[in-house]
């Protein structure tokens, strides 16, 4: 039994379906990524699995270590184990990070952990007593999101473009604390991406071409080196 599995999904948005028949699996511990072009669905998938407003599932199914998520409202998805780092991360006025954790079923010592993982990744810690993101800079809510993905060590993690707005060392920092994940507590990794430069760190194990709402094909970083090389009009589909 994997980890996540991914059966035959289709979501649609409004009136258009988006996500066409998707199917992927990944093991515990382990990190897969999803290239494809401005568009393609990446982020549909990602907020459909996380169940967020206006991502309607028409088909397929979505489980967790063998546990149907799809029933489930998107905070019940949370604490199934499952993590997603959004492409745009929310403000939210009015609630503490610390307390978002806690609320999110974080256990422990929430507050230190938060500490020692804000310097782990090169974040001031004092900006993690703000409202949740507010008032933080692009880099800033990317690298408090993966402080929130390591006070709650998810079963898997799905990162949309956590590299976007990050400079060199952030992307290393944040790089190396999620390949760090895999090896602490398993954490199987869904890793959307344009860059190479984030896979170069993460090292995934599996390397997914989506183009038009579903996977078209699948390798390892060679495939990455033919994208940078030669786009992804040979694995347009229409
Ligand atoms: P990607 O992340 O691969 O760039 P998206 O999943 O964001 O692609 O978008 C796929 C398609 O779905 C696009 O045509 C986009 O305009 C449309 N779409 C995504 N989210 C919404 C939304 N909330 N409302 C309307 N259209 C949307
Ligand atoms: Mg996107």
């Amino acid at each position: 039994m994997s980890t996540l599995e991914i059966r035959d999904l289709h979501v649609t948005v409004g009136e258009r379906e988006i996500v066409k028949g998707l199917s992927l699996t990944l093991d515990a511990g382990t990190v897969a990524a999803i290239m494809g072009p401005n568009g393609c669905g990446k982020s549909t998938l990602a907020n459909a699995i996380a169940g967020r407003p206006g991502y309607q599932i028409t088909g397929g199914s979505v489980m967790i270590n063998g546990e149907s998520l799809l029933e489930l409202p998107s905070d019940e998805r949370a604490r199934h184990g499952l993590f997603l780092a959004l492409q745009q991360p929310l403000d939210v006025p009015g609630v503490r990070p610390l307390d978002m954790l806690t609320a999110a079923g974080a256990t422990g010592d929430v507050a230190s952990v938060m500490n020692v993982e804000a310097q782990r990744l090169g974040l001031r810690p004092e900006l993690l007593q703000r409202f949740v993101n507010v008032d933080l800079s692009g880099g800033e809510r990317k690298r408090a999101e993966i402080v929130q993905l390591a006070a709650l060590r998810p079963a898997v993690a799905i990162l949309d473009e956590i590299d976007s707005g990050l400079d060199v060392d952030a992307l290393g920092a944040v790089a190396r604390r999620v390949h760090e994940a895999t090896r602490e507590w398993n954490c199987a990794v869904l890793a959307i991406t344009h860059f190479r430069r984030l896979l170069n760190e993460l090292t995934p194990d599996i390397v997914y071409v989506m183009t038009d709402g579903a996977i078209v094909a699948s390798g390892g970083m060679e495939l990455v080196d033919e994208l940078e090389a030669n786009g992804y009009e040979k694995f347009r589909t229409r």
